[in-house]
């Protein structure tokens, strides 16, 4: 029974996705950490059950309104959870913020530092002093009127929009216009007004091609078209718009992407002149703070703002006091490198988390559940302990702190484990141990048990000789100062060093224009798409094999149902409710919106015919259904759909949905995708492959099999570069490149760059130390 002082959180029948009807009781005042293969149930249980049921609670709490949404969405399937205290989740797979967000915003370091410098800022003598609004580029009363707050400008020039100057304007010399009839309009507008449309570009005179490409004017003149065309034209009024004006109105109104990106060819930004790229009003930069301006101080690197603060005296003492405070967490968790000004689209998911978290310390709530998706993600294993004390102080303060993750080190210190499994999907979904750490070494089932307990040292693999060599740079670029690195080819490299140290600008230099380089795939983390129209069947292209397989079917042919019939994103086949989405859009006041299953489908996609179409007792959207290992089994006997699913179990994704959504799949698990569709490509000649840290999201017995499939490629040829954070892998390399020694300005040099055994006795490197814990 529960008391208000029972000290669990009591999870019973959880059955969301694949869990079990789990039944399990995790200590509130504990780091408890959830483990388990990729697929097994972990996020299931810790956000999808835990978490959902606190926001559902607190939804309910908030706004009885509530309850229609919370009914269309459906609660979380679970019988019943007591002791469950508010949670507040810091979650990798997100949306991506807004461009104005940056270090400073998500932090709130930017209110205090605009606070200090309205408060105790020297202003200029006779100044008013300023209010903190007028220090914030997103205000009206900060934004510097030039830029409107976005310190850049843009600009077009002569060269951009006349790439060819050879060519007329007839022949097509102004690239930047539209094509068809708007593009012919504008020719017929400037032969009516009088200029030569038939001389190369280059022969005009200058104050004619300033006057064409960045005239402001508008002049309107009757055209007398001459057409190709026979059909008779009547004379029109045509009003003329400079290139210019076209570009930039296209830019900032057009509601096409595909419009808005090909204006941007015709753009090229520069620094605000006039407030240098700072954003702010001339009488905001021209108050200061210890001889330095407001952007001076969000521009510089977060561990020296925290010492410059540290000198203040007198006033500002409480003010900088509190910055300092609110700055040491972000510094302990590694970040120091950032600073406040740095926009956040440019920082990875796991810094972003990090920062998130390094703001709730200071938060002061307690009494929460804090529920975290793999924070190590992206951190050295010098890093990860600055972590685990972080983990620790959040507990401290009388929070509960549920963690997914997959790094031993971390599932080491946990106060308390709870292992899912034992394997994916639907073979697993059950917990097999909650309680201490050192008593799942008794747990025969569990993968995880395999990798904490067993340190019987790998089978020590031939070192591979390069084929040749990749030289990259002189690189200067953030933090690294003309850094020359060389790449052995036909050999499987690591690039170490600890977060901030420069390895993805470094790797971010390879190119398929480098000597050496034949074939460059980068298979980072990005997804695979941005809508729940695609997804793993489309990306892979196996969805059109299987839309083949029922449109060749007895039934459909009957029907006359074409293979456009099996479609869900166009007309004919899908549900037109939901346009084939499967949900639709559920919008309520003061609440972020959110999506409910479309009420005619239910989720399918699909309209009622289209669904009475089988093959093998199956429909089209029971097939998209089905994981990738059923759907192995299911369409085993032909060849075309086998192989793409075969790759997919092969890099461990056999748990996913053929249907899963691109929205709902993470970074990892898109890294995967990409890797598995370039598996199943013929490939020809020698390929270079780039992987951003492939062992994000994945357990220890995953790894292993995403490392046979790497090295498989580099047997048949290839080359491989991963950046790594994970000392196993990096200890089965043939080649490491270790930067460092630190993060920011005190990293962007190779420390270390040779087989692993050597890497890991170099002075000096932040790696060294824990690749030699695992070669030894
Ligand atoms: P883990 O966190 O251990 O990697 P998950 O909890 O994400 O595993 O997934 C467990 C199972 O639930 C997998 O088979 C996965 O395909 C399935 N699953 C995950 N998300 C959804 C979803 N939104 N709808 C249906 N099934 C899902
Ligand atoms: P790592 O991959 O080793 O974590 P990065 O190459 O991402 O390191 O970063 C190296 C340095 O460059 C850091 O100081 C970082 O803040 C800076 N940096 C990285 N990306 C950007 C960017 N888009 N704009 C400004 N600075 C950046
Ligand atoms: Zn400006
Ligand atoms: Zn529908």
């Amino acid at each position: 029974m529960h008391s208000p002082h029972d000290p669990y959180v009591r999870v019973r029948g959880a059955r969301e996705h694949n869990l079990k009807g789990v039944d399990v009781d995790i200590p509130r005042d504990v780091v408890a950490v959830f483990t388990g293969v990729s697929g097994s149930g972990k996020s299931s249980l810790a956000f999808g059950t835990v978490y959902a049921e606190a926001q559902r609670r607190y939804f309910e709490s908030v706004a009885p309104y509530a309850r229609r949404l919370i009914h269309q969405v459906g609660a979380p399937k679970v019988g019943e959870i007591t002791g469950l205290p508010p949670a507040v989740s810091l979650q990798q797979r997100r949306s991506t913020p807004t461009s104005r967000s940056s270090v400073g915003t998500v932090t709130n370091l930017s209110n205090s530092l605009r606070m200090l410098f309205s408060r105790a800022g020297d202003h200029p003598p006779g100044a008013a002093r300023l209010d903190s609004d007028a220090f914030s580029p997103n205000t009206a009363a900060g934004a510097c009127p030039e830029c409107h707050g976005l310190g850049q400008v843009h600009r077009t020039t002569e060269e951009l929009l006349v790439p060819d100057p050879s060519l007329s304007i007839r022949e097509g010399a102004i690239a930047a216009w539209p094509g068809a009839w708007q593009g012919k309009n504008l020719r017929d507008i400037l032969d009516a007004l009088g200029y030569d449309v038939d001389l190369p570009w280059r022969e005009l005179p200058a104050e004619q091609r300033e006057w064409i490409l960045f005239t402001n004017e508008q002049p309107v003149v009757t055209v007398h078209p001459v057409r190709e065309a026979q059909r008779i034209q009547r004379p029109y009024q045509g009003t003329y718009m400079s290139a210019r004006r076209y570009v930039m109105k296209t830019f900032s109104d057009s509601k096409s992407p595909t419009l808005r990106a090909k204006a941007e060819r015709f753009l090229a930004s520069a620094p605000c002149p006039a407030c240098g790229g700072s954003r702010l009003r001339p009488e905001a930069l021209a108050v200061t703070f210890a001889g330095r301006t407001i952007a001076d101080l969000a521009a510089l690197p977060l561990a020296a703002l925290a010492e410059t603060l540290e000198g203040a005296t007198g006033t500002a003492r409480v003010l900088t006091e509190d910055l300092t405070a609110r700055i040491a967490p972000v510094l302990e968790l590694g970040l120091g490198y950032l600073s406040l000004d740095r926009a956040t689209p440019t920082l990875s998911a796991g810094e972003l988390q990090r920062l998130r978290l390094a703001t709730q310390l200071v938060s002061g709530l307690f009494g929460v559940v804090y529920v975290l998706d793999e924070p190590s993600a992206g951190l050295h294993p010098a890093d990860t302990e600055a972590l685990l004390t972080v983990l620790q102080r959040l507990k401290a303060a009388g929070n509960s702190v549920f963690v997914v993750e997959h790094h031993l080190e971390v599932m080491r210190a946990a106060d308390w484990l709870v292992d899912v499994g034992p394997r994916a999907g639907e073979h697993g979904g059950r917990v097999l141990h909650s309680g201490p750490v050192a008593e799942l070494a008794g747990v025969e089932e569990s993968a995880t048990a395999r990798f904490l307990f067993d340190r019987s040292p790998d089978t020590v693999r031939q070192v591979r000789t390069p084929s040749g060599e990749l030289s990259v740079g002189p690189v200067t670029r953030h933090n690294l100062r003309e850094v020359t690195a060389r790449f052995p080819l036909g050999v499987f490299t690591a690039v170490t060093g600890v977060s901030g140290s420069g390895k993805s600008t470094l790797i971010g230099e390879i190119t398929e224009e480098l000597p050496g380089v034949e074939r460059l795939v980068a298979v980072d983390q990005k997804p695979i798409g941005r809508t729940p129209r695609s997804n793993l069947a489309t990306y892979t292209g196996l969805f059109d094999v299987v839309r083949k397989v029922f449109a060749a079917t007895d039934e459909a042919r009957e029907r006359g149902y074409g293979v456009g019939r099996f479609s869900f994103n166009v007309s004919g086949g899908r549900c037109e409710t939901c346009q084939g989405e499967g949900f639709v859009s559920v919008e309520l006041l003061f609440l972020p919106s959110t999506y409910a299953p479309c009420p005619d489908c239910g989720g399918a996609r699909y309209n009622p015919d289209t669904l009475e179409v089988t093959y093998r007792g199956r429909n089209i959207a029971q097939v998209l259904d089905l994981t990738v290992e059923a759907a192995a089994d299911f369409f085993a006997d032909t060849p075309a759909i086998a192989r793409s699913l075969g790759t997919l179990l092969d890099v461990g994704l056999g748990y996913l949905r053929l249907g899963q959504p691109a929205t709902e799949l993470s970074g990892g698990e898109a890294q995967r995708i990409k890797l598995a569709s370039e598996l199943q490509r013929g490939r020809r000649g020698s390929t270079l492959y780039l992987l951003d840290e492939p062992t994000t999201g994945l357990h220890p017995a995953d790894v292993e099999v995403l490392m046979r499939q790497l090295h498989g490629l580099v047997d048949a040829g290839h080359t491989v570069i991963v950046v790594e954070h994970d000392m196993s892998v990096v200890a089965g390399a043939d080649w490491v490149i270790d930067l460092g020694p630190g993060g920011g300005d005190a990293g962007g040099r190779i420390v270390a760059a040779g087989p692993p055994a050597e890497v890991a006795r170099a002075s000096g490197s932040a790696t060294a130390p824990y690749l030699r814990a695992v070669l030894d």
